[in-house]
């Protein structure tokens, strides 16, 4: 028997999609991701971006306060142990994303930790198949992977991948290498103002490498690093080189002015971390859906979550190249749960 929803992806979209199906009594399925080092370096691991971050400050419902009592009740005491106490600060990403998986199983859902790897949209039911190489058919799919952080793409980054070079200072700032040290953040919006002021915990220095002359995040971020002693912005400024060498891995970085290519500075640093924007996690789909130009999936019709192929619903940043919030991932992922389920209902597969 296919499945009547499968879930591809474990973000706020999944989760709520998960929800609201497994409250329709649709029973379904959630692909939540496999825990691989691959998915570990391109940020795609269960529980998706929220997950590699920390203070969560703009999601509705969880204000300043002790969540600690709450969490202590309402996670699954085997997980609970690994999240470490609460901070007093709202809630963090991996908080909220256990609240919500959590939620979801609550209510029925099933989740298997693995990656679909390919879908055959071609014929219905839909089959796809995991990284474990499972099969799975299922009448319905909401797609709901995400997007990874992006790299610049020089040979140098690539080559100190593991030694100094991260997109993620979340998940690796607490490494030796990097205490004490001076550091680099490349970017201008809020993901690089996130991650400065984080590493600025454990940094000595922390120089922010920006192209322009103004940053593209939000005042409040931006004025909260700019604030930060710890913090220098080099504007105007592309990386032009990750610099190291085999035993010591990341050295420093070349930077280059976007005003006159001729101006050139080393500066000295154990870490390099990208923070340049995201590419939505579509590969899988081996271009069966539609996306836009730069590759973030469709919704034919406005304020519908529905993809080209009928029965196969996208939510959350996969399909939003705009607003990339949370909140607004949890909103379409409630969406693709009821355009499913209406869907499911109209064509008599429920
Ligand atoms: P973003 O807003 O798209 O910013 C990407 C930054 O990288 C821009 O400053 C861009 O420069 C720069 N950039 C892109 N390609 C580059 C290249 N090849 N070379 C040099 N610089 C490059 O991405 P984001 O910061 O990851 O944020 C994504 C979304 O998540 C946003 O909606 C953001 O609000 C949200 N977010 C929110 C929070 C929070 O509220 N706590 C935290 C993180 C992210 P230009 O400005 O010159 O284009």
């Amino acid at each position: 028997m296919p499945e009547n929803v499968v879930i591809i992806g474990s973000g706020p979209a999944g989760w709520a999609a998960a929800i609201y199906t497994a409250r329709a009594n649709l029973e379904p399925l959630v692909y939540e991701g496999a825990l691989t080092e691959e998915n570990r370096q391109k940020g795609t691991l269960p529980l998706g971006q929220l997950a590699l971050t920390t203070e969560v400050e703009n999601y509705p419902g969880f204000p300043a306060g002790d969540l600690g009592a709450y969490l202590d009740n309402s996670i699954d005491k085997s997980k609970r142990q690994y999240m470490g106490p609460h901070s007093g600060e709202g809630v963090s990403g991996p908080e909220l994303m256990e609240l919500m998986r959590q939620q979801a199983v609550n209510f029925g859902t099933r989740v298997i930790t693995d990656d679909i790897v390919e879908i055959d949209l071609n014929k219905h039911p839909f089959v796809m198949k995991t990284l474990s190489g499972e099969t799975v058919e299922a009448n319905s799919v909401i797609i709901a992977t995400g997007a990874s952080a992006n790299y610049l793409g020089l040979e140098s980054e690539d080559k100190f991948k593991n030694m100094g070079v991260s997109a993620c200072a979340v998940c690796d700032g607490a490494l030796p290498r990097f205490r004490d040290k001076p550091l680099v953040v490349v970017g201008g919006g809020d993901s690089a103002m996130e991650e400065a002021t984080f590493l600025t915990k454990f940094a000595s220095k922390v120089y922010i490498v920006h192209r322009r002359d103004e940053f593209r995040a939000s005042k409040i971020m931006s004025d909260r690093a700019l604030a930060d002693e710890k913090i220098e912005v080099k504007w105007n400024s592309e990386i032009d080189e990750v610099l190291g060498d085999e035993t010591s891995g990341v050295t420093g970085v070349r930077i280059k002015s976007t005003k006159d290519d001729s101006q050139t500075e080393e500066i000295e640093a154990t870490g390099y971390f990208a923070a340049i924007g995201h590419t939505p996690n579509t590969s899988f789909l081996n271009n069966q859906i539609t996306t836009n130009d730069k590759g973030y999936i469709l919704w034919p019709v406005s304020h519908r979550t529905n993809t080209n192929i009928e029965g196969v619903f996208a939510a959350g940043d996969v399909a939003d190249d705009h607003y990339k919030q949370a909140i607004t991932a949890a909103g379409s992922g409630c969406q693709a749960a009821l355009d499913a389920e209406r869907w499911l209902v109209t064509k008599g597969h429920v």
